[in-house]
């Protein structure tokens, strides 16, 4: 099948292996996918993963254990659980110790014409989604595990830091619930297509500590320490980047303010579905280009362009 393959470098393979499908999987055909930081990441080592990329995506089910599925225009939740350790027996399969990520731990990718997930980890995508908007379900799912986590009650004054696509999804995300959302980012093309119902924007974070939840989605030690900075005595801070720069980071101030300080990673497909239906974030304007996947190592440079939104891959 063509696929993308990292091994020393990204390539494109016009004849990869199909993916094992163990019993108990679904086979996918693919019909796009989304390139995110992550996939950038692994570009450069992250995981050392070697293989196919790719975890954001929408396909049709070509094979199931259980026909039903068959036919159906589906994406997946990422982490393939072993369902039976004290982890997945609590409910909290995304922690397995066991698990194998599509794409990123164990597992090859959707960057490709075929990929294969447990039936348990699929979702049907309605009709009312399009391909575009369902390769956004994933991020979205991200953004709310926010609202799993923490309770936000209404007119909370919140604030995300980054305007990537994720910083972005997480503040149109909170502004539902919280009605208004600061996001502060460095890219003023960014920041225009983030400006929706309750999100207002700004270039500099405010110079006082008036925030009661303050997401860190930049991923870099200057981030994290305006975060800090920013959040009020007993708020909440919440750390949304898996790759945070390293070097000195002096934590002192979060001790002083008595800081609540949550790690939030992957989130909920279900509750991501029912949130695009109902509120219909406009997630095609953080689309900049589709690129055939032949044309995959040409879509890595320009996601990695500075000032790139979502960039797609069609299959
Ligand atoms: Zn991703
Ligand atoms: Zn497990």
């Amino acid at each position: 099948m063509r696929a993308l393959v990292f091994t020393d470098r990204l390539r494109f393979d016009p004849a990869a292996a199909a993916p094992p499908c163990p019993p108990g999987e679904a086979l996918l055909r693919v019909r796009m996918a989304g390139i995110c930081r992550t996939d950038q990441e692994i570009t450069r080592g992250y995981m050392g993963f070697r293989g196919i990329p790719g975890h954001e995506f929408v396909g049709t089910v070509e094979a199931c254990p259980d026909h039903a599925w068959v036919g159906k225009r589906v994406t997946a939740e990422i982490n393939a659980a072993c369902g039976v350790c004290d982890l997945c027996r609590r409910g909290l399969g995304r922690h397995c110790p066991a698990r194998t990520t599509l794409g990123i731990l164990g597992r090859q990718g959707a960057f490709a014409e075929q990929c294969c997930m447990p039936v348990a980890c699929l979702h049907e995508v309605p009709p009312d989604l399009t391909d575009e908007e369902a390769v956004f379900i994933e991020p979205v799912a991200a953004a709310h595990e926010i609202l799993e986590q923490v309770a936000i009650p209404e007119g909370a004054a919140c604030a995300v830091l980054g305007d990537g696509k994720l910083g972005i999804l997480c503040a149109w995300t909170l502004s539902r619930v919280a009605g208004n959302v600061l996001l502060v980012g460095r890219h003023p093309a960014k920041l225009q297509k983030a400006r929706w119902e309750g999100v207002a924007t700004a270039l500099e974070p405010p110079a006082n500590d008036s925030m009661d939840l303050v997401v860190e989605a930049t991923g870099t030690g200057t981030g994290l320490m305006q975060a800090i900075a920013l959040t009020r005595p007993r708020g909440t801070l919440v750390l949304k980047s898996t790759v945070v720069s390293q070097g000195e980071l002096n934590l002192s101030a979060a001790v002083v303010k008595e800081l609540t300080i949550v790690g939030s990673r992957c989130g909920p497909f279900g509750r991501a579905i029912k949130a695009m239906r109902a509120y219909r974030f406009p997630v095609a304007r953080l689309i900049d280009a589709v690129f055939p996947l032949e044309q995959g190592e040409e879509a890595f440079a320009r996601a990695g362009a500075r000032g790139a939104l979502k960039i797609l891959l069609r299959m």
